[in-house]
Order: structure tokens, then sequence, then C-alpha cells
């Protein structure tokens, strides 16, 4: 660190280089995040300072993150819903299983039964909370196999997993069957929805996967990605408070005297800009958003049958994988010559494109032109 201040307007220099090196959300096709909502831009500028950690200190802010849950219940049909806002989808996990390990403190060697295509966030688990993760098999239409979840549950088993829009493939597994296997061997089910959340809500005909299945006991859903709040906005609920209370910690010097979160310090401006964009755009104005990444998925789909490239599965939501041959070479190519960001899926191998509000028709034609180039040569 140098010796003595700078002016702001060196420093406005520097982060404008900075920021001149980001790659702009336009040409991305690879990302679940997007431009925040201007209003949730307002908002969390608006309470900055606002650490939740210490909410005796913020009771304003605590009240909006009562109401964000509330909302969120609503979504995800739970009138009561107990829980809080994380940092994101890998916060809401760890939690989530933590709850479920703190719950059967006398198995020596507890494991969970995820779906095989959950998150990465799945091994970070592993690694922090010492707990095996068994992974289900997944069949050809990319769903969890709900025979592969039976025969890998044992007596040391704490809980289950399922997603609900998978982070490769946009899948959504058997949620309704899961929720029965959940029941009949008395364990908690925890749904991934971290990108699915604020989005299948609003698809025509969705399958169930949230609180109206009575073996769902826990949900992750991230206003970072398909809700258009500020980063880091994350959310947890849980169907019981007293799963919940197992993550609880005492904290002797503050205004209040436990924590169940898993951060101490936290981001009050999260919580107030995806009050923000849930108040101002409301059901109808999601219904929009997600209608209008359908339509340039759907668009998408047609134009890329047209130039002979077929997707993986018929995509359930705004992410198609598609079927190239040597996709890595693809993506390279998409990059250094037309600036386009795409992913790579490992099994089965294509290349991934996620259809997020940032995305224009125009956009969508261009990509497909680009792609055709690349892929004739
Ligand atoms: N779960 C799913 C299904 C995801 O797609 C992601 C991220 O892409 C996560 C969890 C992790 O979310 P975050 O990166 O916000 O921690």
């Amino acid at each position: 660190m140098q010796e003595y201040g700078q002016n702001w307007e060196d420093i406005e220099s520097a982060l404008q280089q900075a920021k001149s090196k980001d790659i702009s959300y336009e040409k991305v096709l690879s990302s679940m995040c997007t431009y925040p909502h201007p209003v949730a831009v307002e908002a969390h500028r608006i309470f900055i300072e606002s650490n939740m950690g210490d909410y005796g200190l913020f009771m304003g802010t605590y009240e909006l993150e009562k109401s964000v849950l509330t909302m969120l219940g609503d979504l995800l049909h739970n009138s009561h819903p107990y829980g809080y806002l994380t940092t994101g989808g890998t916060e809401s996990n760890i939690q989530a299983v933590r709850a479920m390990r703190n719950a059967c403190t006398s198995i020596k060697d507890p494991n969970i039964i995820v779906s095989g295509s959950a998150h990465f966030s799945f091994d970070k688990i592993a690694d922090i909370l010492k707990i095996n993760v068994r992974k289900a098999r997944i069949l050809p239409d990319l769903v969890v196999d709900t025979e592969d979840v039976l025969s890998l549950i044992d007596k040391n088993t704490v809980g289950l997993v399922g997603i609900a829009g998978s982070t490769e493939f946009g899948q959504v597994d058997p949620i309704s069957e899961l929720s029965k296997i959940a029941i009949d061997n008395d364990l908690p089910l925890h749904i991934d929805a971290a990108f699915g959340g604020f989005l299948l809500p609003f698809l025509p005909n969705h399958v169930p996967f949230d609180f109206s299945l009575p073996g769902v006991t826990s949900i992750a859903i991230d206003p970072h990605k398909m809700g258009l709040s500020t980063i880091p906005s994350g959310a947890l609920l849980f169907r019981e408070e007293k799963m919940m209370e197992l993550l609880k910690v005492d904290t002797p010097y503050l205004t209040i005297s436990s924590q169940c979160t898993l951060t101490g310090t936290r981001s009050g401006a999260s919580v107030a800009s995806t009050y923000a964009v849930m108040k101002h755009l409301g059901k109808e104005g999601y219904q929009q958003v997600v209608n209008k990444c359908m339509k340039l998925t759907n668009l998408l789909l047609d134009e890329t049958k047209n130039i002979g490239v077929k997707p993986v599965i018929d995509p359930v939501m705004n992410i198609v994988a598609l079927s190239v041959e040597e996709p890595k070479k693809i993506r390279t190519e998409l990059a250094t010559q037309f600036g386009w960001q795409v992913s790579v899926t490992k099994q089965p191998s294509s290349i991934r494109l996620v259809v997020m509000p940032h995305m224009t028709e125009e956009n969508i034609l261009a990509f497909v032109r680009d792609l055709k180039t690349v892929i004739q040569q």
C-alpha cells in the first residue's frame, strides 16, 4: 500500500481502466448472473452500510428481510417460512446440509444423497462439513435416477438433495418422487433451486418442486440470478424453525444473542436490493422477464436447428446445451474470433448457453451466425 492517499480522479481512472478489461454481459451466454435491475442498484446504494450480522442496529433492514422471506415463501408455497438471505447458492446449500448433519449428531460417519447433476458447491460441502456426498446416477434425460437414490440410502444417511434447475442443463429432478422417498425414510429433503427458483414458478405446467410437496424441508433460491437483484443475494428457506435452530451459535457481544447465519457481517444492501426489485416487479414483472428469456431460448433453438445443431435435451428452462463436435475448440473460437462467452458441459460434453435477461433477439441471431461460421471452419 502506498504511503499517501490518491485523489478521486486518479482512482476513478484506475477503476475505469480495470472496468474496461471486464467483459460486459451483452455477449455473455455462460453466466447465470446478469445486470441487476436499476431499482435494486439504487436500494443497494441507500443501504450500503447496513450490517445484518448485527441486525439489532438495523431493525429497518431486518424488517425488509422478513418481507423478502414472506414474498419468497409465497412464491414457493409456504406462508410461514424460516430462513435468511445468504450470499448465494453455495452458502444456502452449505447451511442446509449443515442443519441436516447437526440434526443427527449421533451419526459418526454421515452421508447425504445428492443428484448427480448437483452444483460443485456440494464438493465444497463434502470438504468443509466432512460429510460423505453420494452422487446418485443420472438418467439419459439428465434427471436423477430415484431408484439409485433409494439404493444409496443407509443408516448413516442424514438427508437428500434434489435439483430444480441444474447448473449445466437446466434440468429439474423428479422432486415429487424424492419427496415421497424423503417421507418414507424420515429424511430431510433440500431443493437447490438457486437458478430455477425465480424461473419455474413462471413456466406453464412446470413440475412441482417446492414446499407444496410435503417432503421438501428446505430450498435455496438466488435473487442474484434470475431474481435481478445485486450480488451477493441468495436465500435459504426452511419449512420448520427447528431445522434453522440447528444452525444457531451464541453471539455474546452483539445486539442480538445468537446467529444462524454462516457469515458474521452480512450485507443489508443485498436485503434492500432484493426487497426493492421483488416489490417493483411483482409476479407480473418476473413473468415478463421469464417470457422474454424463454422466447429468446426458443429462437435460439429454432435458429440452431436450421444450421443442423441439436440440443442435448429439450430445454426445460433458459439453458441450452448444444451437441457439437469438439465443444472446447468451438468455445475458444467463439471467444477469440467473435467475443462470445459460452461454457462447456462435462457429461455429455456440449456447449452450454444461458439465455439471461441481458440477451436480445439481435444478439441471438448474431450468435448463431457466428456459431455457423465456426462450425464450418
Ligand atoms: N446451485 C446451483 C443450481 C447453481 O447453478 C449455482 C451457481 O451457478 C449454485 C448453486 C451456486 O451459487 P453461487 O455461485 O451464487 O454460490
